[in-house]
Parts: structure tokens; C-alpha cells; sequence
């Protein structure tokens, strides 16, 4: 185990031992996004709450392994007023009681709110290693959105998007890993901790898995974006 970093924003970290977590998105990576358009949107009801065959199961290796599984989403349809919070909070309900989540940290606001938890900002992850004395560092964030991983970079976590072609530009800075399903990223997220589990001499934090199925490693340079904005996955 690490120690927690001290972050400058925050100054409250610096001697408490960090436990590894992995942050999920909502829509799109727990349940599955109600796509319009080419861009997703929450499911309304618990009607349409419809959580993908693959995510218990990969959920459950990673709790296994050792990881706090924590969800992070925004949710601002309730500031805007076209969602009730009661309809969220029983969908989250819905999904600690299927799912093997410790809690699911919710962002209600929205742009004009001038909050610091609204994704891309970090803010709920900091919450949530607040709380949980997490290691960002040890830690990952998965998303199907570039907020999720603009706000898992911003913390120091190893980012993984699963692309479903939407059609939004992403960052700037692509993120670590891309796959196609929520048992991908896991698999990739499995495959790492065993290589730094194994690796006794001073290794990078994470060095690369061997590319699956599936899952394609992202380097630096040069750019995944398309001239269309878009990352394309390999088969
Ligand atoms: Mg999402």
C-alpha cells in the first residue's frame, strides 16, 4: 500500500494509507445510457433502469481483487427540474442492491452552479477518498464520456473510457486505456494490479497489460482523435 498523496487544492493528505478504489460512471458504464441522437442520456424511471449481462460479474472480480468499487455521476436533470432526486435516489437504490458497490457519489448540480463536484471537476472523487482514505493514485476511473475522464486525470487516476460512439468530442488528453465493454476494463484493471503485484524492483505505477480484446493502450503521441473527434478501438 501507498501513501495518499497530498494534493495542493486540498492540503488535508499526507500520512494516511491509501486504499485502491475504482470510480464508475453511471449512464452508460453501471446501467445502460438511453441513447438519442448518438448522445446518451439517464434512463427516467426504474422502469428503464437496465443494468448490461457482463457488469455483476466483472464488478464482482474487482471486488475480489481487493478494489472499493464507488460510482460518480452527475446528474443535473434534477437542477434543471426534469428529474425528481426521489426517482435517482431509488435508481441508486436499485443498483447498490444489485451491484456490489460501497456508495455512489451523485453531483445534482448544474453548469451555471459554480460547484466543484460537477465532472470534469474532481470533486466527487476527491470526496470520495476523503471518506474512504482512497490512494487516487492506486485508483481508476472508468467512463463512457470525456468528463469522466477529464475529472479522473485531474484526480491522478489511470483512466479507462468504454467508447460507445457517442458522438461528443473527447479531451484533449485521451485517456489511459479504451474498450468496449465494462468486462474489458476490468480485465485490463485485473491485468495491471497483477503486473505491479509481481513487480518488486521500482516500476512505473502501472505498466501497460498486454492488449486483450478489445482493449487498445492509448500512447501520448500522436493523437488518438480522428480528424472526426472520435477514438476508434481496433478489433
Ligand atoms: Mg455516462
Amino acid at each position: 500500500m501507498r501513501k495518499v498523496p497530498g494534493f495542493s487544492d486540498s492540503g488535508r493528505r499526507s500520512s494516511v494509507v491509501g486504499r485502491k478504489a475504482v470510480f464508475l460512471d453511471r449512464d452508460g458504464v453501471l446501467n445502460r445510457a438511453i441513447v438519442k441522437n448518438g448522445k446518451p442520456h439517464p434512463p427516467s424511471n426504474l422502469e428503464e433502469l437496465e443494468i448490461p449481462e457482463d457488469v455483476p460479474q466483472a464488478l464482482h472480480a474487482l471486488k475480489e481483487a481487493g478494489f472499493l468499487l464507488l460510482g460518480a455521476t452527475n446528474q443535473p436533470d434534477v437542477s434543471r427540474g426534469t428529474q425528481k432526486r426521489e426517482t435517482v435516489e431509488a435508481i441508486h437504490a436499485a443498483l447498490l442492491k444489485a451491484l456490489p458497490l460501497e456508495e455512489i457519489f451523485v453531483c445534482y448540480h448544474d453548469d451555471g452552479d459554480g460547484c466543484s463536484c460537477r465532472k470534469p471537476l474532481p470533486g466527487l472523487l476527491y470526496q470520495a477518498a476523503d471518506r474512504y482514505a482512497i490512494d487516487l493514485s492506486s485508483s481508476f476511473m472508468i467512463g463512457d464520456r470525456w468528463k469522466d475522464i477529464e475529472a479522473g486525470q485531474r484526480a491522478g487516476c489511470v483512466t479507462i473510457l468504454i467508447d460507445h460512439q457517442y458522438v461528443e468530442q473527447l479531451t484533449a488528453r485521451p485517456p489511459d486505456y479504451i474498450v468496449r465493454l465494462l468486462s474489458e476494463a476490468v480485465n485490463c484493471i485485473l491485468n495491471l494490479n497483477v503486473l505491479k503485484k509481481d513487480s518488486k524492483a521500482s516500476p512505473p505505477p502501472f505498466p501497460p497489460p498486454s492488449e486483450g480484446e478489445g482493449v487498445k493502450k492509448l500512447n501520448n503521441s500522436p493523437s488518438p482523435l480522428t480528424g472526426e473527434g472520435r477514438v476508434r478501438v481496433k478489433n
